[in-house]
C-alpha cells in the first residue's frame, strides 16, 4: 500500500509538506512544486503503485475521475482555456517519481509551454495563490 522510500507516499503520510487541493477516499491532488504553468497539480492514488502498468483498476478509475474533477475546476476557477492531462510511465517516458500520478496542467491561450518542459523551481507564493483558488469542492 505504501513505499517508505517514495516521496509521494511521504506526502500522503503527512511526513513531507504539500499543498493539497482535492482528496477523496482513494486519491489526493496537490500542487506541483515546479509548475509547468499556473495551477499545475498532480493527482495520485493513495495506494502506492509505480505507474500505469502496475496500478489496479479501481485506483486507475479513481485517479482519472479525480483528474477530470480537477481539470474542470482549473477551467472554471483559473480561467484556463484547456488542460493537458499527462502521465509518464517509466524513466524512458520522463517519469521521475515512481508513484503513479496524472499531471493536470492548465493551458492558457498563447502560453509559452512546450512539451516536454524543463522543470524549474516554482514561486511558493504564486503556487499558494493558485492553490487557494483550486482548493475545496
Ligand atoms: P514525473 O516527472 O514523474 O512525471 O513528475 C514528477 C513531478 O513531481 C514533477 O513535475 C515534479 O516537479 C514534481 N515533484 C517532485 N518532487 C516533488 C515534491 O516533493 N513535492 C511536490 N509537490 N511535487 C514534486
Ligand atoms: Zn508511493
Amino acid at each position: 500500500m505504501s513505499d517508505p522510500d517514495c516521496i509521494f507516499c511521504k506526502i500522503l503520510a503527512g511526513e513531507l509538506p504539500a499543498t493539497i487541493v482535492d482528496e477523496d477516499e482513494l486519491t489526493i491532488a496537490f500542487m506541483d512544486i515546479a509548475p509547468a504553468t499556473r495551477g499545475h497539480a498532480l493527482v495520485i492514488p493513495r495506494a502506492h503503485s509505480r505507474d500505469v502498468f502496475e496500478a489496479g483498476p479501481e485506483d486507475l478509475q479513481a485517479t482519472i475521475l479525480a483528474a477530470q474533477r480537477l481539470a474542470r475546476r482549473v477551467r472554471e476557477r483559473l480561467g484556463a482555456d484547456g488542460v493537458n492531462l499527462l502521465n509518464s510511465a517509466g524513466a524512458a517516458a520522463w517519469q521521475t517519481v515512481f508513484h503513479l500520478h496524472i499531471h493536470v496542467i492548465p493551458r492558457y491561450r498563447d502560453d509559452p509551454l512546450r512539451l516536454p518542459w524543463v522543470p524549474s523551481a516554482g514561486d511558493p507564493e504564486e503556487i499558494a495563490a493558485a492553490a487557494q483558488e483550486l482548493a475545496g469542492g
